[in-house]
């Protein structure tokens, strides 16, 4: 009855089916309130005031039309004022028809991959990544190539020139990074469009650079995240507003085109005729102008850096390795021994969970969300020392 590449999948998938069933097996036996859940990257404070009063007055909007379809791509006002957004992080101003709402960035990468994706097509993914990434590139009939990143999770230059082939359709980035906490720095990223103009000229095939960027307004110690327009022309930029306004279950973001990409208007049609046929239509009509009016605002993010910083005090007193979050809401440590499934479950005997590293495609590490309060972070300090030695011995 079921497709046989979803019987896999839903296999490859069950880790996080098991988790979240031993997650309420636990809460079920000892009270919610005693289990420390640190597996879901799902924000727990809420959106701004100014997200609530701007969906308050979108709300009061009748009459016909208000509800109905418009251009596949989104309301023309919106995309304008996306457009002068877009321009304030990525330094250059694109055209608002280059502009397509969607249903998240998860939507918004699968109108990219419709887009480009030849059947047997890859695309490079610095390693640990988000693991829906495989999926979204299976969709589209590509394949997924994981490169390793340094041991400080920085970009591996090298690493993605030797597996850049004439098969590499696009590189796709993550930063701020799930689960890694990473921020690339500016001259990463300069190497990286230098390499890919290079390949270009070798081969005469254009790469894509694919930035999905939903943590960029999530950034610690006024940290910047550098544009990407001015670096590589052939960029898409996808994001969405789930993290830094705390609005996952809206289904909203965008994708954007780099204005010095020649190509853009035959690209955004291909992505807009995606987001019609892949069964989107367009992005939720009401979401998409309460967003318009507070664009580049988010959440108190330095709620998530006291978070960080009880956590950073938390795991090196337990002794456990880790490159320190410059954004995101998520740690990603080393784990005491190579297993690190079985360090998970020994903290699950404490009461903590988290997701095995292996899930991201980076074992011996552990992933930690703190989308959780301050007082579930600090219960967890006596269970985390407990298991780093439990697991020692
Ligand atoms: N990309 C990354 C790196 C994510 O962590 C997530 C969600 O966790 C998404 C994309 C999907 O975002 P959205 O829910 O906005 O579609």
């Amino acid at each position: 009855m079921i497709a046989e590449k979803m019987l896999s999948f839903m296999e490859r998938a069950s880790w996080i089916r098991k988790m979240f069933e031993e997650g309420a097996r636990l809460k079920s036996i000892h009270g919610a309130e005693n289990v420390c859940d640190f597996s879901l990257g799902n924000p727990d404070l809420s959106p701004p005031r100014e997200f609530d009063e701007a969906l308050l007055e979108e709300a009061q909007r009748t009459g016909p039309g208000v509800h109905g379809y418009m251009q596949n791509a989104g309301f023309q006002e919106v995309r304008e004022r996306v457009a002068d957004q877009v321009e304030k992080d990525h330094g250059l101003r694109p055209n608002p028809a280059h502009i397509i709402m969607t249903c998240g960035a998860a939507g918004g990468l699968n109108c990219i991959f419709k887009a480009i994706l030849n059947p047997g097509d890859e695309v490079i993914v610095p390693s640990p990544f988000f693991v829906e990434y495989g999926f979204y590139v299976d969709n589209h009939g590509g394949s997924l190539v994981p490169v390793a990143s340094n041991d400080d999770f920085s970009l591996d230059i090298d690493g993605i020139s030797k597996a850049i082939n004439d098969k590499t359709k696009a590189i796709l980035i993550n930063s701020p990074n799930n689960p890694t906490g990473v921020l690339y720095d500016e001259n990463s990223l300069l190497r990286l469009g230098e390499l890919l103009q290079e390949k270009r000229k070798e081969t005469g095939k254009t790469i894509f650079l694919i930035s999905d960027e939903p943590y960029r307004r999530l950034v610690f110690d006024d940290e910047k995240v550098p544009g990407l327009f001015g670096i590589y022309d052939a960029t898409i930029v996808t994001t969405s507003f789930s993290k830094d306004l705390s609005i996952p279950g809206e289904r909203i973001g965008y994708c954007a085109i780099n204005p010095k990409f020649e190509e853009a208007e035959l690209l955004s049609g291909a992505m807009t005729l995606a987001n019609r046929i892949l069964g989107f239509v367009n992005a939720p009509a009401l979401m998409q102008r309460v967003v318009s009016k507070v664009l580049g605002q988010s959440v108190d993010v330095s709620v998530y850096q006291r978070r960080r910083d009880l956590f950073k005090e938390i795991l090196m007193e337990a002794g456990l390795e880790f490159v320190l979050p410059k954004g995101t809401f998520y740690f990603f440590p080393k784990t005491p021994i190579k297993d690190d499934k079985k360090f998970a479950s020994i903290l699950q005997e404490e009461l903590i969970l988290t997701v095995p590293g292996s899930g991201f495609g980076c074992p011996g590490h552990i992933r930690i969300a703190f989308c959780v309060d301050e007082s579930v972070i600090e219960r967890s300090r006596e269970g985390f020392k407990k298991a780093v030695e439990k697991a020692k011995n």
